[in-house]
């Protein structure tokens, strides 16, 4: 702050609020944009403001007589009192003026505006296989859009005429009127209801689109989606929106990306995560097995004396990284099934063989706890 805000609004600092408002009220009269619209005295308005909002709201006079600055982030003696709208970033003077004046001030546009606007922007969602997102596709799309209008390219008019200039405001785009307020005279300004602010009307508009510069149409479009999307992704296809009024740019697509669940693979950002069930005896002995991958069959060695709860990580058969080079893993966790169903001889046979290994189970002998009957179990699948 430049100046000291007693002294900006002229007042002692022990004034009351009643005197405060009226010394703000009296300089706002003279120093209004509109009464007044040079640029310096714009500035000194937006001075006496700032400092009539700090001086008329108890808590912020309160931390600025303690030296604090409200408008400062973080600032001084007192910081976190709370003054939320009024961040280092500015003071929002248009608002403000507006909340005090009614709507006599800060319309900064001035004149008629262009009949040409941007398209909206369009979302569309598009489903994909688990290894379309991993490898990126190609698809044709079918959207519904707006494009520009063939017989007028835009312009709204009927081909040989020409807009006319609005004669309510005479190509202004704007009514201006004076009004008598406690600031004396305040001029209002507010867009042509007859032109709607562009100050020129069409007499003769366009009939296919009837004057909006574009019509709506289907289209087709092959889009290429990269790989290493996922669920969620965005893909902005800019300009490939709707056109806009009059003509206008348009507006950007966006493809929103929805992965299918996937039978057998859970996707965990670029790693593909899958079980394996195998037999007892495979985990025990170890095995050469063939799993399914994105990129077809794929041998995978089973140890001798693999437990369940073992991953087998395949490196790089997993989803590829949507920027840059390289796949994830594929992880396969590995349950082994304990046989639950023996006839008689296989039931014999596996007596026998804990029997070799002296691990026989008479009933009860087992508690839950005792490692040492697993850890043995485990060795001996081990082959140690
Ligand atoms: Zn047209
Ligand atoms: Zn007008």
């Amino acid at each position: 702050m430049a100046e000291d805000f007693y002294t900006l609004l002229g007042v002692r600092r022990d004034a009351g609020q009643d005197e405060i408002k009226r010394a703000y009220r009296r300089l706002a009269r003279e120093l209004h944009p509109d009464v007044n619209p040079d640029p310096e005295t714009q500035e000194k308005f937006k001075e006496i403001s700032q400092a009539y909002d700090v001086l008329s709201d108890p808590e912020k006079r309160q931390m600025y007589d303690l030296g604090g600055d409200p408008f400062g982030a973080g600032a001084g003696a007192g910081a976190g009192a709370g003054f939320g709208g009024f961040g280092a970033a500015g003071f929002p003077f248009s608002e403000f003026v507006d909340a005090v004046f009614g709507n006599a001030a800060g319309s900064a546009a001035r004149g008629p505006k262009g009949r040409a606007r941007r398209g909206r922007n369009a979302t569309i969602r598009i489903e994909l296989d688990l290894s379309e997102c991993a490898f990126g596709a190609t698809r044709e799309l079918t959207v519904d859009t707006a494009v520009v209008c063939p017989t007028c390219s835009g312009e709204g008019t009927a081909p040989g005429t020409h807009p006319a200039t609005c004669e309510v405001c005479g190509g202004r785009g704007e009514i201006s009127e004076v009004r008598r307020s406690f600031l004396g005279q305040v001029m209002t300004t507010r867009p042509c209801p007859a032109c709607s602010g562009f100050g020129t009307t069409l007499p003769h508009p366009c009939p296919e689109c009837d004057g909006d510069g574009r019509v709506r149409t289907r289209r087709t479009m092959k889009v290429r989606i990269p790989a290493g999307v996922e669920d969620g992704t965005h893909i902005q296809l800019a300009g490939e929106g709707e056109v806009g009024p009059g003509g206008g740019p348009s507006g950007d697509l966006f493809l929103e990306v929805v992965q299918r669940p996937h039978a057998i693979f859970e996707r965990q950002g670029d790693d593909l995560h899958c079980t394996l069930t195998i037999p007892m005896v495979a985990g025990a002995l170890g095995a050469t097995v063939s799993v399914e991958s994105l990129d077809g069959p794929s041998d995978v060695d089973i140890r001798p004396g693999t437990q369940t709860g073992q991953v087998i990580p395949l490196y790089g058969l997993g989803v590829k990284h949507l920027n840059g080079n390289g796949r994830g893993d594929l992880i396969i966790h590995v349950t082994v099934e304990t046989p639950s169903r023996l006839d008689p001889e296989q039931e014999k046979l596996l007596r026998e063989f804990a029997k070799m290994r002296g691990e026989e189970a008479p009933p009860g002998k087992f508690q839950p706890g005792q490692q040492g009957f697993f850890s043995r179990l485990r060795d001996a699948f081990n082959g140690r």
